[in-house]
């Protein structure tokens, strides 16, 4: 055992100069065995202390969680077709960060940036609608009708929006929530020439919904046009002083903040979100699938936490465990996706795919996001049909991966031992959060081995070659039946033969064949798998 100050360790792990470690460790974003450590002098052993920047273990990726108070007229994204800059260029970090949900190119305020793949993606889930508080300047002075009018909820072309928190500021209360960037402006404003000024007012608003241009949309309607929005909340982040323009990590309190809220809507504490949404058919989380919402707060049913499906190409994985997960509430997880994307890179990039080497070193270096399906504006469900939107270094490659050359050469590059040792580390992240059907080839058998619940399902070759023609040619592709057939059992062999990681069913899976079943029998046969563990386990 050998102590060391902390500022080395950290400079050792990768994570800077000892001088900007130095700054990490004041801004109180280390714990070494769970304890915040913000002296300079501070010692530990690297070897036997559990040292965390940000809530993350050292020798992890590094994660990184900025603030940016995003100035109107940037984009929250990137898109260089709309000819705006991005909010993304305004900080200057080594890592590849995006942005957290969007914020409308002519809203300014508060935008959450990180790395953190697995986070976003629970934040993002359409089930947790977090709070968002915005402060928006409107035309003229709305009356205590219009107001209550908001708070209860407008009809707009695309539904009534959910009840919301509306408070009217007084005369200069913003001032009290716009720091030191709306100081600045005002000092701006008070050198130009004063013109006779329109009555505006200034609105806080709460929403726990994230329409297209909702706030814009919902002022106009009763007849107070937005004329500035500025979001100032999100979750448990505030914009506070930040100027715009500026930005600032996440302190590791405000990380584990935004840990809690989403451990915490997963745990089914929203009963509120059930009254409101009482026709969506989806059971909240924590219920058990089939069983009605009450609209009362409900005892958490125990049910299987992680969900293993494992089974050859279209068994029926994917379309069984995306409506599973829905209904359940949980995380969809589908690993074929990542072996799919570095296969499509290393194509793209010209690796062939026979150099085990070069392959295992793309799977190792190359970053995936494998995100909820917002398109680069942020609208959901994404216009072009997608479940799932899956990004290589920040390349949109959604829709490549599912291309006939993937297809083709996906075994193969799922045979490399380091390919999968790269691919399985990620998975298990994500699974071990738990809440999560997780499915694949051997997510029962190796990714999970100690899931809750596993499923393993089968379908002859012939019935699933046929499933994988129509999923084509409604696509508008080609599909010969024969040619499909032929690959199909190419690659059944090569996953069922390898080495590493052969696809078979888990020895404590259940095995469902679908072969004579419609998707709706199988979702009611696995519904029942739920809730006779669930039973078990009462
Ligand atoms: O499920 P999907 O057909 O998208 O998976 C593509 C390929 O990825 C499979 O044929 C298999 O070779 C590989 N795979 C794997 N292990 C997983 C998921 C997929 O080997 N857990």
């Amino acid at each position: 055992m050998s102590e060391e100050r902390l500022q080395k360790i950290l400079a050792q792990a990768g994570l800077g100069s000892r001088r900007s470690c130095e700054e990490i460790i004041l801004a109180g974003r280390v714990t070494v065995d769970g304890r915040v450590v913000t002296e300079l002098g501070a010692k530990a052993d690297a070897a036997s202390s559990d040292i965390r920047v940000d809530g993350q273990p050292l020798a992890g990726q590094r994660l990184r969680y900025v603030i940016l108070h995003k100035p109107a007229g940037y984009l929250s994204g990137r898109d260089p077709r709309a000819g705006y800059p991005s909010g993304l260029d305004l900080v200057s970090v080594s890592e590849r960060l995006y942005a957290v949900g969007r914020l409308d190119q002519d809203s300014a305020g508060l935008l959450l940036l990180t790395n953190d793949g697995e986070l976003t993606q629970r934040l993002l889930h359409p089930r947790y609608e977090h709070p968002k508080t915005y402060l928006v300047q409107v035309q003229g002075v709305p009356n205590p009708r219009k107001i209550r009018r908001w708070q209860h909820g407008v009809m707009l072309d695309d539904g009534p929006t959910a009840p919301a928190e509306v408070e009217l500021l007084r005369r200069g209360g913003e001032r009290a929530w716009l720091g030191r960037g709306f100081a600045e402006e005002r000092k701006r404003d008070a050198k130009a020439p004063a013109e006779p000024q329109p009555r505006t007012s200034w609105l806080k608003i709460t929403l726990r919904e994230g329409r297209k241009r909702q706030l814009r949309r919902m002022t106009a309607l009763l007849g107070h046009p937005a004329l500035r929005v500025i979001r100032i909340g999100l979750g448990p982040l505030v914009l506070g002083n930040l100027a715009p323009g500026k930005w600032r990590d996440l302190t590791s309190a405000e990380v584990q903040a935004l840990r809690d809220l989403v451990a915490q809507s997963e745990e089914g504490q929203r009963p509120d979100e059930r009254q409101r949404r009482p026709n969506s058919g989806m059971p909240a989380a924590g219920q058990r699938a089939g069983a009605q919402p009450t609209g009362e707060r409900t005892t958490k049913t125990p049910g299987p936490s992680t969900i293993a499906i494992d089974g050859p190409s279209a068994s029926g994985k994917s379309t069984v465990g995306g409506r599973l997960a829905q209904e359940l509430g949980y995380l969809y997880f589908d690993t074929g996706v990542m072996y799919r994307a570095i296969t499509w890179i290393a194509l793209e990039r010209g690796v062939p795919i026979a150099n085990e080497a070069a392959v295992t070193a793309l799977a190792q270096q190359v970053k995936l996001d494998i995100l909820p399906p917002a398109s680069a504006d942020g609208q959901r469900p994404h216009p072009d049909g997608r479940d799932v939107t899956v990004l290589a270094d920040g390349q949109d490659i959604t829709w490549q991966i599912r291309r006939p050359e993937v297809e083709r050469a996906v075994s193969p590059v799922s045979a490399y031992p380091g390919v999968r040792a790269a691919l399985t580390l990620q998975q298990r992240r994500i699974g071990q959060a738990g809440r999560v059907v997780m499915v694949g080839r051997d997510i029962g058998t190796v990714v999970l081995p100690r899931a809750d619940l596993k499923i393993y399902l089968d379908a002859s070759v012939r019935e699933r070659a046929r499933r994988r023609c129509l999923e084509r040619r409604a696509r508008g592709e080609d599909a010969e039946l024969e040619e499909v057939l032929a690959e199909m059992k190419r690659r059944d062999e090569i996953d069922s033969s390898r080495e590493c990681a052969p696809l078979s069913a888990a020895a404590d899976a259940i095995v469902v064949d679908t072969s004579d079943l419609t998707v709706e029998q199988v979702v009611t046969r696995v519904q029942g798998l739920v809730e006779r563990w669930a039973g078990k386990v009462r």
